[in-house]
């Protein structure tokens, strides 16, 4: 992992949701001493995918969406009754909210009065400069935040030749979307020249495209570029099915390298699913602590000793409406890695033939038949946290050394060994030799 990119710092929020921070690192612009911000963890967005002018709905999905995560909450506004809504939706709601405009400035404008923390602006269909000052004006008044989201399919001026982009063509001229890239950047410094002017800074920049490889070179180019925090996320990125891979790998690729400061994964698909992968993703590359369970479970194999597949689901449902402590927890189909796996989590269950064994901090604690490993696990895992929380057990710890049963030599056949309560280790032999 490389170091987070340092960039001015946002916020957003207010004394009854509480504030989000987004970046951080380089000296805050509000601050006289010019002390330097503290980078904030990599926050996860969403959007409503329902209508905001249905109340009730747009209420239950956002504090739905807010349960499951997520650290700030975006809503469409295309028309007035949108505006109107967030005056009755806010007060229900517990997060911060961001309100996304395109083609009417005046929605933004109503939406401030309304009480939104922060305003997307995408230049490519808001462009009147006295009308983008007028949104910088009212969101300056009450310290909102703004987003300057440049989407690769709402560049209007995509093909056209602009003078700016002749000298940042040159630049661009050894990448495949050079192009694009060009258009890009030149509408993000155009665009930024406006707030500049105004002396706003309060800025995050995102600039998405349906394709992983020109947004990891886009924000590539932009950090090099501002120094403002960056919203990554892949627009369109379709179906979760490929969504997922198209996301990761730009999202992903982009966070290894220390760039970006908050995430949105867009699926078509319920967006409970973009917070859920998004806090994976952050999880997965150490940049948030987990909350719940850390489940490590076998693909499956011709090894395989039980139906794995229904006992991962379900333990993934048990446990993430109960354990609530980062807790490791694997679950293996067999012997082969079954032990490894075992060694290194808090709570494990190994199969054996039609068995399970489970193991607490690499200590045997069961050894049951099939029907019953989930419940055991289950009320092996709810100990455990109880343990924890009570300070009598400390997560990640091993206190036992599990000794594999049947290591390499007779894959797939040791099950006398699994269900005999004291596994011996076999010396390991490899065929052949
Ligand atoms: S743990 Fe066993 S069943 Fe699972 S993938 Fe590995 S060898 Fe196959």
């Amino acid at each position: 992992m490389f170091p987070r990119r340092p960039t001015k710092q946002i916020t957003l929020g207010d004394p009854r949701v509480g504030f989000v921070k987004i970046g951080g690192g380089l000296p805050d612009p509000h601050n006289r001493a010019g002390n330097p911000t503290t980078p904030a963890p990599v926050s996860v967005q969403t959007m409503t995918a329902g209508y905001t002018h249905d109340i009730d709905a747009c209420v239950r999905e956002i504090n739905k969406l807010h349960a499951a995560g997520a650290d700030i909450v975006r809503v469409a506004v295309p028309e007035k009754k949108d505006t109107e809504a967030l005056r009755h939706i806010l007060p229900q709601t517990k997060v911060p909210i961001v309100a996304d405009v395109h083609f009417h400035f005046q929605r933004a404008l109503e939406a401030v009065e309304a009480g939104v923390h922060k305003i997307r602006l995408n230049p490519g269909n808001i462009q009147d400069r006295a009308q983008v000052i007028e949104v910088i004006n009212a969101c300056k008044a009450r310290n909102l935040p703004i987003r300057i989201g440049v989407n690769e399919g709402s560049i209007i001026e995509r093909r056209d030749k602009q003078k700016r982009m002749k000298e940042l063509g040159a630049v661009f001229s050894d990448q495949k979307h050079g192009h694009l890239l060009a258009i890009m950047i030149a509408k993000l410094e155009e665009y930024l020249d406006i707030f500049y002017e105004q002396d706003f800074h309060d800025i995050c920049i995102s600039a998405k495209s349906m394709d992983a490889a020109i947004v990891v070179d886009a924000y590539t180019e932009i950090s090099k570029r501002f120094d403002h925090p960056l919203h990554l996320g892949v627009t369109h990125a379709g179906p979760k099915e490929t969504g997922t891979i198209r996301s990761v790998a730009a999202l992903g690729g982009l966070l290894i390298h220390g760039i970006g400061d908050t995430i949105r994964i867009s699926y078509a698909n319920d967006p409970i699913y973009e917070v859920q992968d998004g806090l994976e993703l952050l999880y997965s590359l150490g940049l948030r602590p987990r909350v719940g369970v850390d489940l490590i479970a076998c693909p499956t194999c011709g090894r395989i000793q039980v139906d794995l597949f229904t006992l991962i689901q379900d333990v993934r449902k048990a446990l993430a409406e109960k354990i609530t402590v980062p807790m490791k927890v694997a679950v293996m189909g067999c012997i082969v890695n079954g032990p490894g796996e075992a060694e290194g989590a808090d709570v494990a269950v190994f199969a054996g033939d039609r068995r399970g064994i489970i193991y607490v901090q690499g200590e045997k604690v069961a050894n049951v038949p099939e029907p019953e490993i989930l419940p055991r696990l289950l009320a092996e895992c709810l100990a455990f946290q109880e343990k924890v929380q009570r300070g009598e057990a400390k997560l990640g710890e091993k206190k036992v050394e599990i000794i594999p049963p049947d290591p390499l030599g007779e894959l797939g056949s040791g099950y006398a060994k699994i269900n005999s309560s004291t596994p011996t280790p076999t010396p390991l032999t490899v065929q052949g030799r």
